[in-house]
């Protein structure tokens, strides 16, 4: 038997995405990161990423990292979130790359790679406009100078990341930024720049546009991987999977239920106000999974299937047509915020699949 909730993920389908734009964005000179924090770095989607061909495999979180390593998983590993200086040693120890923007971190990250007799790559975030992570473009040089000194350091190169925070579109201008950077840091201190890492799923439309990728060489996808869209409008990518991953939950109550509610209305569980709208009876359906797992505003049913509300642990759809009965099991799409929660829900099971 199959536990409910899960999530199934289909690898095959997966893959195909991967291998699909890992060939795409190799012809334009450009290697893939294969993203893995959404899936908490599992073991199955890693491996899927590497068969298709990425380049290394990033993720956010280094218990991510160092599970895909316990689980015996063979890739370069790059932390893609500045680490926390208390995370200095497990960092060396587990990433071979770590993305920073603070100089005190680096010379922490220095001093752990002496003691453990390695050597740490690190890898420069700018700030291009999204106002998320990244040095000022005028401090850029004196940080690479200092980072290029420090024992057991090694400059892998510079990256940036748009879009997540503000809604900022990398685009000719601000990539073609990215590409002055690195000359210029070139020129001035005679340091190399090898990795120049433009961004996220969000670049997918500038990099495969035609347009000059200049000294961008890699990016970082995640999501385009598990749901096949590119997001900054979240349109289908051409010859993707946008179903690789489905949702399932079980029917823990099916009545046939006014619509509207009964009685002074007030605030709901979430501090929202209730329907007030008479829609005459309806067939409503609740199922066992709630805020807690999924943000409901995220999900998409089948046809015939509408998402009414939610509480913590309920979710509350109206089916036209046919009442579902108890026990049945109702399938939904997710976007990234309904999959992010899903995944890591310890209610829902995950079934890799092929
Ligand atoms: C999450 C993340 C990515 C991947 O983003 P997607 O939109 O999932 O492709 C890339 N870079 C950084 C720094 C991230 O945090």
């Amino acid at each position: 038997m199959n536990c409910t909730p899960r999530l199934e993920i289909d690898l095959d389908k997966i893959y195909h995405n991967a291998y699909t734009l890992v060939q795409r964005l190799n012809r334009r000179g450009i290697s893939v990161t294969g993203v893995t924090k959404a899936t908490l770095g599992s073991p199955d989607f890693a491996n899927a990423l590497l068969r298709a061909g990425v380049s290394s495999l990033g993720d956010s979180r280094i218990e991510n990292i160092e599970s895909m390593l316990h689980a015996n998983v063979t890739s370069e590993m790059t932390l893609i979130r500045s680490p926390m200086i208390t995370h200095a040693a497990r960092v060396v120890k587990f990433a071979d790359v770590s993305f920073n923007t603070e100089i005190e971190v680096i010379r922490q990250l220095s001093v752990e790679a002496q003691k453990a007799d390695c050597i740490h790559r690190v890898l420069l975030m700018v700030e291009l406009g999204d106002l998320r992570e990244g040095i000022m473009p005028d401090d850029l040089i004196d940080i690479v100078s200092e980072t290029c000194c420090l024992p057991n350091i090694v400059l892998e190169g510079i990256g940036t990341n748009l879009a997540c925070r503000s809604g900022v579109s990398p685009d000719v201008s601000n990539m073609a930024t990215l590409t002055e950077l690195v000359n210029f840091i070139e020129t001035t201190t005679s340091e190399s720049i090898n990795v120049v890492s433009g961004g996220n799923s969000a670049n997918l439309t500038w990099a495969l546009s035609g347009a000059d990728t200049g000294r961008i060489n890699n990016l970082r996808l995640g999501e385009a991987i598990l749901l096949g869209r590119e997001t900054l409008y979240r349109k289908p990518i051409a010859n993707l999977h946008t179903d690789a991953i489905t949702l399932i939950a079980e029917v823990i109550e099916s009545k046939s239920k006014p619509s509207k509610p009964s009685g002074e209305i007030a605030q709901t569980a979430f501090g929202a106000k209730g329907a007030t709208t008479d829609r005459g009876r309806v067939l409503q359906t609740i199922l066992a999974i709630g805020i807690q797992d999924i943000d409901p505003e995220g999900l998409q049913g089948d046809k015939g299937i509408k998402i009414c509300g939610a509480s913590s642990d309920h979710l509350i759809i109206e089916s036209t047509g046919r009442k579902l009965p108890i026990g049945a099991e109702v399938a939904f799409q997710l976007n990234y915020s309904a999959l992010l929660r899903a995944m890591t829900s310890p209610f829902v099971g995950n079934m890799y699949k092929y």
